[in-house]
């Protein structure tokens, strides 16, 4: 398994998958034509389009891709009337195999009803969407800080070697937002190092891994002591924890 970075509109990031045996090249979340049909034309070809929630900027590039090379595009069931050209319904928990490759569907409700991860677990990849950034998570807009919080729980089940995809170049932000709130994590002082080298010579932060995430994102963080201690919630729920760093995030 190949993977591309293409780096599409403002902070977007789409994701070629080449898969040698079978000569089958995916997408996924193309945002942008102009900028994955660079990449994709020099392969002739176009087997799949994945996209992990209806939002333009995931899927602007779906029909003239789908135009030019016959495509299939793939995408959750229920949003069946919000993705265009939609061709394969997914259902919650099925498996799919595009040429040899073989994902899993997660359904990650939150940022859209219709939110889902694409999780290839013998390669150890996961493609998050809007749901699971790098240092972060997607804003809440059609779901419950509940759903958000029960979607990014199950993407902290995963291995935590599985590569992280997402779909945005929102790390930095995200640092900032990690380090006013979580100052005493030495991991997190480290990575932010790596991140910044990587984007001073303009180089994409991703992927990460859900073992990273798990110590430094402090979505995934809400149980820890210090953290809790730090934003003086020491008695309160993960979820309520949660859901303040959630509000705090939407307004930083
Ligand atoms: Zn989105
Ligand atoms: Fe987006």
């Amino acid at each position: 398994m190949e993977i591309k970075i293409i780096p599409c509109l403002s902070d977007n990031y789409s994701y070629l998958i080449f898969e040698k045996e079978t000569n089958t090249l995916s997408i996924v979340d193309p945002s942008d034509f102009h900028a994955c049909d660079e990449i994709i034309k020099k392969y002739k070809k176009l087997d799949y389009i994945l996209n992990t929630h209806h939002h333009a900027d995931h899927v602007d590039g779906n029909i003239k891709l789908k135009n030019k090379y016959n495509c299939k595009i793939l995408g959750f069931k229920n949003d069946k009337n919000r993705i265009p050209g939609i061709d394969i319904l997914l259902n919650e928990n099925q498996m799919k195999k595009i040429g040899n490759l073989e994902f899993k569907v997660i359904f990650i409700p939150g940022h859209t009803k219709g939110h889902i991860a694409f999780y290839f677990k013998k390669e150890k990849i996961v493609f998050t969407g809007d749901t699971l950034f790098s240092l972060g998570c997607g804003r809440v807009f059609e779901g419950t800080h509940k759903d958000m919080l029960n979607s990014l729980n199950k993407l902290k089940n995963l291995p935590p070697e599985t590569k992280v995809y997402c779909g945005h170049e929102y790390t930095k932000t995200n640092l900032d937002f990690c380090l006013k709130h979580d100052p005493n994590n030495a991991l997190l002082k480290e990575k932010s190092l790596i991140i910044n080298s990587k984007l001073s010579s303009n180089l994409p932060t991703i992927p990460t891994t859900i073992g990273e995430e798990k110590k430094m994102n402090v979505f995934l963080r809400y149980d820890d002591v210090a953290l809790k201690q730090a934003l003086n919630l020491k008695g309160s729920s993960d979820q309520e924890i949660f859901s303040k760093l959630r509000d705090l995030k939407d307004t930083f």
